[in-house]
């Protein structure tokens, strides 16, 4: 085993598409893969969530959803936000569908389409009150009547609380966004609609659409406190490199902030801040360790941590799992969020790093 790995179970994530498809039945579902799919590697989390019933693949930039078809992908892929120098010719031309926010975005996206010969298919993004990228509905028709020369493939929005059930901004957006939706219909436009993420997809069915967009529940990562049978996806794991005995009295790791009290092992395990435990961790984390769950004691490095294992026998060598679904005892990412201030999301996205091996199972 090498230093770090991030195990990445792609059975699980089948899984999960699988389930998360047959809750929106009415809809198609485009997996979102961008940040190299939350960490677990873009392209073999593409592949197996078309397997598993997923029709649509969904990016951030052009560029992460060229290098999907540059694997060889075929599937509508939907790239939805660039620095304004992006080239999106060379995506147009791979029938990579462009988000269109506004009339600057509408240009950009046809002069590519000159340049690369190309038709364009729009996406058209309306705000309806989360106020990052998307049309203020005051400039919408507008845009709409600009964009129609077009094929506008749809009208779509992005949820600002869809993971507070309940909470009154959904409603209110789900009426901005039918407002916006019929003002492309009397333009004579017949495009599709979609607008819910993980959360929405698993609380509001009304909002299903034609098309939903989940990201966090392919990795098995539930955003809301419902009991659908998701399975994280990513194992985070390491192993002892070295054992040793101290005496009472000695101290572990920089700033000598653990004292043991009596005699006792220590574990370390090659794994740091650099291989994505947060140092906010320091003095707050377990792992599991040869079947029980142990403390990490003293700070986190930026290359390795030290386990205290007490009197307990512990081999070189020897697993050591940082975290994962839960299922063995392990911690899961869920209370590395929690610990540090954060949400998982977060956690698995960060463990995408140069010295963290993924294996795919
Ligand atoms: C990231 C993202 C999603 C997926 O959100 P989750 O909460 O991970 O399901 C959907 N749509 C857009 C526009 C996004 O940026």
């Amino acid at each position: 085993m090498s230093r770090a790995e991030a195990v990445i179970d792609l059975g699980a994530l089948r899984h999960n598409v699988a389930l998360l498809a047959a809750e929106a039945p009415r809809a198609a579902t485009m997996a979102v893969v961008k940040a190299d799919g939350y960490g677990h590697g873009a392209l073999e989390v593409a592949k197996a969530a078309l397997e598993a019933g997923a029709t649509w693949l969904g990016a951030c930039s052009t560029a992460e959803a060229l290098n999907l078809r540059v694997a060889g992908i075929r599937a509508p892929m939907l790239a939805w936000l660039d620095a304004p120098e992006e080239d999106l010719a060379a995506g147009i031309a791979a029938d990579v569908d462009m988000s269109v926010a506004s009339l600057s975005d509408l240009r950009r996206v046809e002069e590519a389409a000159a340049l690369s010969g190309s038709r364009p298919r729009i996406h058209l993004k309306v705000d309806t009150g989360l106020s990052r990228n998307g049309c203020q509905p005051k400039e919408w028709p507008e845009l709409v009547q600009a964009a129609k020369k077009h094929e506008v493939v749809a009208v779509w929005s992005h949820l600002a609380c869809a993971d507070d059930i309940g909470h009154p901004s959904i409603d209110l957006q789900a009426k901005r966004f039918d407002d916006a939706y019929d003002v492309a219909r009397e333009a004579g436009l017949h495009p599709m609609r979609h607008i819910a993420n993980s959360a929405a997809l698993l609380t509001r069915p009304d909002l299903h659409h034609d098309l939903v967009r989940p990201g966090i529940a392919i990795y098995g990562l539930n955003p809301v406190p419902t009991d659908h049978d998701l399975r994280p996806v990513m194992t985070f794991k390491a192993c002892v490199a070295l054992t040793k005995r101290i005496p009472a009295g000695e101290s572990v790791s920089y700033g000598m902030t653990w004292t043991a009290q009596q005699d006792t092992t220590l574990a370390l395990v090659p794994a740091g801040y650099a291989d994505g435990v947060p140092r906010a961790l320091s003095g707050r984390m377990e792992v599991l360790l040869g079947g029980e769950r142990r403390p990490v004691v003293g700070r986190v490095c930026m290359d390795q941590i030290v386990v205290n294992c007490g009197d307990d026998e512990i081999q070189e060598g020897a697993e050591v799992i940082l975290f994962g679904p839960g299922t063995k005892g392990e911690p899961t990412a869920r209370e590395w969020a929690e610990l540090t201030g954060t949400i998982d999301y977060e956690i698995v996205t960060g463990m995408y790093r140069p010295r963290v091996r993924r294996v795919f199972t």
